[in-house]
């Protein structure tokens, strides 16, 4: 199977109540941990590149490497694995060109930090370009504050979707997808102390996101696929093995899965989710290097890193998207 737009897979997780897993990838070992975990779940997966993971991969290396994994599903479990392959966070035209001209299904358009006209402006020109080229295309209104590769928004900087904006937003632009702002955030240290209470073992606990601007929003685009961004739930038994291992995250915290598998089960077609697998990778070579002093063949610590990361993308797909079993 080639690879696929998010078209299908979106219309069918609106109508079926879950989402679909967006999940960054920037080398071999996190590709072949994700479609593994997909593979066996026989979830239907977007893999997506920021511009950060480009500069660092290469365009050319993640392609084929996506493209391998496909072919290694057919060849190993004669299974045509759906991939979209999605650029995240594209914030020029430019960018979104160069993605859809090298075999990009799904591009997003990040004019979020613009005026709501110049943003409307940029996303229409690349929804043309992509439309032209059977690509399909993401647009965000709201801003969401946090650190991702590129992306930097300081708290005091972001904003909520406003849901009277998105009717026009979408019907100007021709976007297939929005991402909206409801309290979710980039990173792994997605609010501050003062934002958050603490429980029992003084693990920060987070606000709410906002279910009821989700809601105004898909009563006003009833039908259409919403996206979140920032949805790490940051485990905290990743933190407390990196915290115990040489790291020091203090205070790193998350979105609770409850409250993105209640979303999944709305509007919310595509849940973004990068710094779980970074949370994944780190702890468990941490703990490796730990463990194994005298150790230094990379593919020692690699090995049960890829296997930590496909564990935390089954659990993800079966508990927190509900996307097993739909490819
Ligand atoms: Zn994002």
């Amino acid at each position: 199977m080639a690879l696929v737009t998010s078209t299908q897979m979106f219309k069918k997780a609106y109508d079926g109540g879950y989402a679909i897993g967006a999940f960054n990838v920037n080398n071999m070992e996190i590709i072949q941990g994700i479609t593994e975990a997909a593979m066996e779940e026989k979830a239907p997966l977007i893999l997506q590149v920021s511009s950060g993971a480009r500069k660092y991969a290469k365009h050319v290396y993640l392609m084929k490497l996506i493209e391998a994994a496909i072919a290694d599903a057919e060849q190993s479990a004669g299974f045509d694995l759906p991939i979209c392959v999605h650029l995240d966070h594209g914030d020029t035209f430019e960018l979104c060109k160069s993605c859809i001209d090298g075999g990009f299904t799904s591009v997003m358009i990040d004019g979020s930090s613009k005026s709501f006209e110049d943003n409307i402006k940029l996303t229409r020109q690349v929804v043309e370009y992509a439309h032209d080229h059977g690509v399909v295309v993401e647009g965000e209104l709201g801003t969401l504050a946090g650190v991702e590769d590129d992306v930097k928004v300081a708290a005091e900087d972001s904003s909520y979707t406003r849901p009277e904006e998105v009717e026009e937003f979408v019907s100007r632009t021709g976007v297939d997808s929005l991402a909206i702002a409801i309290g979710t955030s980039h990173g792994a240290y997605k609010f501050t102390a003062a934002q958050c209470t603490r429980n029992a073992d003084g693990i920060l606990v987070p606000p709410p996101l906002r279910f009821d601007i989700l809601d105004e929003v898909s009563k006003r685009l009833p039908g259409f696929p919403i996206v979140l961004h920032g949805s790490s739930s940051v485990p905290q038994e990743f933190v407390k093995i990196i915290n115990e291992n040489g790291g020091k995250m203090p205070d790193a915290v998350g979105i609770p899965e409850a409250q993105l598998r209640q979303a999944a089960r709305g509007a919310v077609c595509k849940i973004n989710i990068d710094s779980d697998l970074r949370l994944a990778m780190t702890a468990s070579i941490r703990q490796y290097m730990a463990e194994h002093p005298d150790h230094f063949d990379p593919r020692q610590y690699l090995k049960p890193a890829r296997a930590n990361i496909k564990a935390l993308v089954k659990h993800k797909l079966v508990d927190v998207l509900g996307c097993n079993g739909k490819a």
